[in-house]
């Protein structure tokens, strides 16, 4: 059975504190295991959740910030340490080239592991991957910043009793998905007499940000987001004039946006209740919230079910 999770391995913005790592999230989607913005201790984070660096398939930086960085290089040094199989993936703004050159090269040691390195060159580069795609949407922050989203394809299930009525078994049943007919005994029999719809999943990643429109692409019906709420409404003219939400605000995206499950990260150490940015986002959404704390796991809900007609 396929494996839909968030990993959460920090959620401190700037400074670490005593109770949270620097940011750092694992996604677990089918067979594909993301690392998202390892800050500083992502190493041995992982080591409490039990996610191996055999296990990644992929990391994807929204930006140059120590926070959501300094993890590269021990994860990447990590990879070679452990003899890693097989390519791993990385995206990063292109802007920051140089600085991936260094985190990546930060120290000797003996590479045997291979980076598939694909830069995000423009706002909505995407990348095919087994379960989806990948899409790379810009943010406003004062570096260059992409957020990320993982799009699956709406697709059909096959009901097993429709096929059984018909008498359709075998690789009938794979043309019959493929083509989206097939003709038996003069009757055609078409793929939605048999199936049901199966909506695509959607999980996006959104960093430090103002609010702009790539905020909202990247949220447009996501079953999970993950998004930093820095601040709280006290301090919004602060935070839109260092390119970051409020909790408020990545509230109101997540309820505008037809969020299904909100995950909000990336807190300022100016606060030590985390129960403020929950009271503050219920103001404005209504579905699954969840204040990220280190070392946690989150599920991506069920699949959404259509109801008929
Ligand atoms: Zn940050």
């Amino acid at each position: 059975m396929s494996m839909r999770e968030l990993v959460v391995l920090g959620t401190a913005s700037q400074a670490p504190t005593r109770t949270r790592n620097h940011n750092g999230y694992v996604l677990r989607w089918d067979d594909e295991v993301i690392l998202f913005d390892p800050g500083e201790g992502s190493q041995r984070q992982l080591l409490h959740t039990g996610v191996t660096a055999s296990d990644l398939t992929r990391i994807c930086v929204t930006h140059f910030h120590g926070d959501h960085c300094l993890g590269l290089p021990g994860t990447i040094q990590r990879l070679s340490l452990d003899r890693v199989p097989h390519p791993v993936a990385v995206h990063f703004p292109a802007g920051g080239a140089d600085y991936f050159a260094r985190l990546r090269h930060a120290s000797s040691f003996h590479e045997t592991a291979e980076l598939a390195v694909v830069p995000i060159e423009a706002d909505g580069q995407r990348v095919a991957l087994r379960c989806g795609t990948l899409e790379a949407r810009q943010l406003r922050h004062p570096v260059e910043t992409y957020g990320y989203r993982l799009v699956e394809p709406d697709g059909c299930r096959m009901l097993p009793e429709k096929l059984a009525a018909y008498g359709i078994a075998g690789p009938a049943v794979g043309e019959l998905h493929r083509v989206g007919h097939l003709d038996l005994d003069g009757r055609r029999v078409t793929r939605d007499e048999v199936s049901t719809p199966r909506p695509g999943q959607r999980f996006a990643f959104v960093m430090d940000t103002g609010l702009c429109d790539g905020v909202y692409a990247l949220a447009e019906h996501a079953d999970l987001l993950v998004i930093e709420s820095t601040f709280l409404e006290s301090e919004a003219a602060l935070a839109a004039e260092v390119g970051h939400l409020t909790a408020g605000q990545a509230a109101r995206v997540a309820a505008e946006s037809g969020v299904r499950r909100l995950v909000l990260t990336h807190f300022s150490q100016r606060y030590a209740d985390p129960a403020r940015f929950a009271d503050e986002a219920r103001r404005h959404f209504d579905g699954d919230l969840v204040i990220a704390e280190d070392l946690t796991t989150v599920q991506v809900p069920p699949r959404r079910v259509l109801s008929a007609g």
